[in-house]
């Protein structure tokens, strides 16, 4: 065991740096056309799940098929990386407590969320297990500013499965942050996983996923 006191961290783009991680929560249901692909109620307010900052997994990496599904999709999204804390954040300050975006893949056991839609049971095993989040290197708010709009896609063996825009987003970055944070003290090393446009599937080994958001960076990773 190298160390009691490893911390995660993601790439910061343009440096030797790197962002350290505390939290990773996710905003489910935050695109309409994906609401409906997957038979939700489009009216109901965002809520969040987190999953464990050791799963982050650096583009360029690979993603282990997970035991106990057989069917892992595949979930592109904006992700922000926050740099200063807070509770109760109001809308119009949010973007003060962003240091940059990256895009993240939020890898999902379906057929475990699925089940635990249908049994009232938590999401725990279907969003948080090993290797489920691969994350782009973080852009600095100094470099790109604030992203409202921009492609958001993602390829599996070069083939376009998921292909949106950030300003179809139900919730944007400042009302994502402003409602987590009235759940939760938001702290510096935190990443909020905005949520995934439509278009999700299945992937299985030996597939390469390829995504990206213009303005922000691309990732690839494989399925192994
Ligand atoms: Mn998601």
């Amino acid at each position: 065991m190298s160390s009691l006191t490893s911390v995660s961290s993601a790439e910061v783009t343009g440096t030797d740096e790197r962002f350290p991680v505390r939290r990773i929560y996710c905003i489910g249901r935050n695109y309409l056309a994906h609401i409906k692909e997957m038979g939700n109620d489009e009216r109901k307010p965002p809520f969040f799940f987190q999953k464990p900052p050791d799963a982050l997994v650096p583009t360029g990496g690979e993603f282990p098929y997970p035991p106990q599904s057989d069917n892992v999709h595949h979930e592109i999204e904006l992700v922000i990386a926050i740099a200063k804390g807070g509770k109760d954040i109001a809308v119009e300050d949010a973007l003060d407590h962003v240091y940059g975006y990256s895009l993240g893949l939020d890898m999902t056991r379906r057929d475990q969320q699925n089940k635990a839609k249908a049994e009232g049971k938590p999401w725990e095993a279907a969003k948080g297990f090993d290797h489920s989040a691969p994350i782009a290197p973080i852009r600095p708010v100094s470099e790109i500013g604030h992203p409202d709009s921009g492609r958001i896609w993602l390829a599996v063996n070069g083939e376009i499965r998921q292909d949106s825009d950030l300003n179809l987003q139900i919730w944007n970055v400042q009302e994502g942050i402003s409602h987590l944070s009235k759940l939760y003290n938001v702290m510096p090393g935190d990443l909020i996983f905005t949520g995934t446009p439509d278009g999700v599937g299945p992937v299985n080994p030996g597939n390469v996923m390829t995504g990206g958001i213009d303005g922000i960076g691309e990732i690839i990773i494989s399925v192994v």
